[in-house]
């Protein structure tokens, strides 16, 4: 999916709603709009890339800053403690739908590993 019709990017652009959590010069971060825990977070770079897998040196400092916000916002909404889970699905395999890299950051319920 091209960047003018991936949704992601419409989220950023705001030309879809979202439930914005954070937002920075790097990512946006908004709640999932079917929620897996009692907090789902989708972390995403401003940058579109379709997935990890079209990510290289360049996007290091992206990608750090992607899970840095991620438990920034764990601690923020009091899920640190307890602990979360953050996880990156890549293509078809991984069980990615969108194809706009993102973080899924998920609290509030016990995780199994390894996942299904
Ligand atoms: P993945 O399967 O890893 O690609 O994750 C895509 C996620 O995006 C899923 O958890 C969806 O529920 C979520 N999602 C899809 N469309 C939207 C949207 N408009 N707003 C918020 N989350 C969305
Ligand atoms: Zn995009």
């Amino acid at each position: 999916m091209s960047e003018e019709n991936c949704i992601f990017c419409k989220i950023i652009k705001r030309e879809i709603p979202a439930e914005l959590v954070y937002e920075d010069d790097i990512c946006i971060a908004f709640n999932d709009i079917q929620p897996q825990a009692p907090m789902h977070v989708l972390i995403i770079p401003r940058e579109h890339l379709r997935s990890l897998d079209e990510a290289s040196e360049k996007h290091t400092a992206m990608l750090g800053h992607l899970l840095l916000t991620g438990a920034e916002i764990a601690r923020r909404q009091d899920f640190a403690e307890n602990g979360y889970r953050t996880v990156i699905n890549t293509n078809s395999d991984g069980g990615q739908t969108v194809f706009h890299l993102h973080v899924h950051l998920l609290g509030g319920r016990l995780f199994i590993f390894p996942p299904g």
